[in-house]
This record gives structure tokens, sequence and C-alpha cells, in this order.
């Protein structure tokens, strides 16, 4: 069995209890206890009360283990690279759209826990500034104009690697601890009064019964439900049949602390496959599916050399010299809707009472809030 590797936001994290029992009977039942699911569970508490009681939360790990204990942190509304590149594949409309949605769930994290501690680094597009890139930038300012809405991008100067370079850059991204907001997000759920039950793994979910195995126990266990949300994201396909999602591992490495000749923002490289900001002094990098894209298609949570060498060459790059060490290094799994990196749809029916609720690819930090709130408005 392979160890597992903590994410940097997990290092000093509670593990949860294992539960030891269950209900036989819940109105809605919430598969995985993601972003979605723990938001979807937040929404429920502050929205429609009188269901916080009949809800129960199952998760098969003691604190999460898919993407949203072990991403990268970035609030982000998007930026202009990987939006051109996205603007090939969707359209304009369905990618201001996307935008919108993303910008609106950032808004929607700080104003529900504005206590919550956030960088206010803003995010800087280190891709080369072209022509087609200041034309989209220039349209998508436009259209926030024509809502009475503030401009999104800028072009200024930022270092990079110990040289100036002219970048797109977007004032209103932020940092986030993704491990602090889920904390908060169970928290406010459980304190009106939704079941959390972690080291439960759904085996089968449909029809009104899901079949669940629990931590020691040999015989897995029935509960029936009124209505059930899978919110198990890149592991769909292990429930449901036909599953239109399809896993991207994304590997991620912290520095020890280090003095960096880059600007201190949230950073997009290679169209925004690579990633980088600063976190306690530290630099944190991601990315690399791009390059090793066949091997990354997977559910498979071990981080491999490969990606590893590369995102190293990467951060010596961005940082300007060789000291530093990696004091962490972990993989987390994302899921894309055929592997699309963009999609309107985040819901699919599977029968009268289970829904699938996914497809926040890597953008859920921002998504999630607002999906998940979607979904909550749904219930009577
Ligand atoms: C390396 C990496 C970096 C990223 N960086 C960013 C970023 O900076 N900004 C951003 O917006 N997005 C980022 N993302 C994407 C973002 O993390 C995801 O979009 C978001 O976390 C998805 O949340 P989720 O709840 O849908 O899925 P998950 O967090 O994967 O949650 C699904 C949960 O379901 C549980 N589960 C699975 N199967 C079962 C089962 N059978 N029974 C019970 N439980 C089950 C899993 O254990 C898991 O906890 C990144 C993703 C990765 C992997």
């Amino acid at each position: 069995m392979t160890a597992r590797l903590a994410s940097y936001w997990e290092i000093g994290a509670p593990l949860q209890q294992p539960a030891r029992d269950l209900p036989r009977q819940t109105d809605l039942l919430i598969v995985g206890a993601g972003f979605l699911g723990c938001w979807l569970a937040y929404w429920i508490s502050r929205l429609k009360p009188a269901w916080a009681q009949r809800t129960l939360v199952i998760e098969r790990d003691l604190i999460g283990y898919g993407a949203s204990t072990r991403n990268a942190g970035f609030l982000t509304g998007g930026h202009v690279s990987e939006m051109l590149a996205d603007v090939a594949e969707c359209g304009f409309d369905a990618l201001f759209a996307q935008f919108l949605r993303r910008r609106a769930g950032l808004a929607l994290v700080l104003a529900e826990f504005p206590d919550l501690p956030t960088d206010p680094c803003g995010s800087a597009d280190y891709d080369e500034v072209t022509e087609a890139k200041r034309t989209l930038a220039r349209r998508v300012n436009a259209a926030l104009a024509a809502r009475g809405e503030a401009p999104a991008f800028e072009t200024k100067r930022a270092r990079f690697g110990g040289t100036e370079r002219e970048v797109f850059f977007s004032a209103s991204d932020r940092g986030v601890n993704p491990m602090q907001l889920l904390t908060r997000l169970r928290a406010s759920a459980r304190a009106a009064g939704v079941k959390f039950a972690f080291g439960v793994r759904a085996q089968a979910v449909s029809g009104g019964r899901a079949t669940l195995a629990l931590p020691d126990q040999a015989e897995p266990q029935e509960l029936a439900y009124d209505r059930a949300r899978i919110c198990v994201n890149a592991f769909d396909s292990e429930l449901v049949s036909r599953s239109p999602i399809v896993p991207g591992r994304g590997q991620v490495l912290v520095s020890s602390p280090v003095k960096a000749a880059t600007s201190h923002h949230l950073g997009f490289l290679h169209d925004g496959y690579d990633y980088f900001k600063f976190v306690d002094g530290r630099l944190l990098v991601g990315g690399g599916r791009h390059r090793f894209r066949a091997r990354e298609q997977t559910t498979e949570l071990t981080p491999t050399d490969e990606v590893r060498q590369y995102l190293l060459g990467l951060a010596r790059t961005i940082v300007g010299h060789d000291r530093f060490s990696i004091d962490h290094a972990w993989a987390g799994i994302m899921g894309f809707p055929q592997g699309r990196h963009i999609s309107t749809c985040h819901r699919t029916d599977l029968d009268e009472t289970t829904a699938t609720l996914n497809a926040c690819g890597g953008m859920g930090v921002a998504l999630t809030p607002l999906v998940a709130r979607d979904e909550a408005l749904r219930l009577p």
C-alpha cells in the first residue's frame, strides 16, 4: 500500500473520527465531502434550514481525498491566456458566463466568510502578451463595463525570474488555504444539524437506496434516501455507469522558505497548466499535466518523479536560483467532463431520486460555491 502524502494544507488539520454507525434512512444523502459536498451542506444550513437535520454527508476518507484538500488554493476568476485557449473551444459567450460564475463564487466566499484569511495578492499571467490576448482582455473588460462592473484585466510590469516583463494582471484574485475554508463550511453545516460520517465509502447509490461500507465492518450497510447528490468529482465512474468525467492528476511542490526574484502574485504559465504562488515565504508550484497528459489521466494519488523534476525546474526558474529544498510534494485529482476544460452543465439526473454534481475541473475553489447554491435552492 502506498503511503499517503499530505498536502501542505492538511498538515496539522485534525483527521475526523471514523463513523461507527449510520442511520438507516435519510431525506438527503450527499456523497463526498470536498468543496461541492461541503458547500451544498453549508447552503442547506443557510438557505433551507429545515433540511439540515435531515441531511447526511458521507466521505470515504477521514479528511477528504480528491481535489479540495490538495489543490493550490487559487481563488480566481480566470486569466487571459487560459481564456484565449478556451474561447476557441466554447465561444465567447460561454467563456464569459463561466468567468462571471467564477467571479461570483469568489465574491461569495468573501461575503460568507469575511474573516477567512485570504491573500489579496492578485494574479499575473506570465505568458507572452499578444495582440489576440489584448483584444480578448478588452472584450471581457467591455462586457463587464456593459454590466456596470469594473474592468478585470490590466497590463502592468511584474518581475519573473529576475527580469521584468509585461503581464496581464487581475487585482481581484486571491490566495486561500482550502483546508481552512472546508473546515468552516463543515462547522457551519454541523452547527445547523447536518450530520457528517467520515470513513464511509458509497459502493452503490441509486433509486433511493445506497450501499455503504463502514470502517472495520465486514458487511456493507443499506441506507434508504429520498434524494441523493453524488459529489465525488473525478471518482464519478466508480458509482455512475457511462460517467463523462475524465480524471486528471495535478501535482504540487512546496519549497523551503525562499527568496525569489519574482513578484508575489498568483502566477500562471503555459495557458494556466502551470501555476505558482507564495505561501508562508515558500514557493508553491504545480502543474505539468499538459506535458505528461496520458499518464496524468488517472485517479492514482501518488506523485511521479517525472512531474516532480519538471516542477523543480520550473521552481528554479521562478525563484532565479537553486538554493532551496522541496519540503512538500503531493498529488490531487480533478475531474473534467469529456476531458474538456469548461462545462456549463454541472448536474446530471440519474433517476428520480439521484443526481451527480461535478464538472468544476481545475476551477472548483471559485466555482463550487455557486454550483452548490443553485442546487440547494432547488430543494423545496
Ligand atoms: C493539484 C490541484 C490543484 C488545483 N488548484 C486549484 C486552484 O488553485 N483553484 C481552483 O479553483 N481549483 C483548483 N483545483 C480544482 C479544485 O480543487 C476542484 O475543482 C474542487 O476541489 C472539486 O471539488 P469537489 O468537491 O467536486 O471534488 P473533491 O474535492 O475531489 O471531493 C470529492 C470527495 O468525494 C470523496 N469520495 C470519492 N468517492 C467516494 C465514495 N465512493 N464514497 C464516499 N466518498 C467518496 C473523495 O474522498 C473526495 O473527498 C485544483 C485541483 C488539483 C487536483
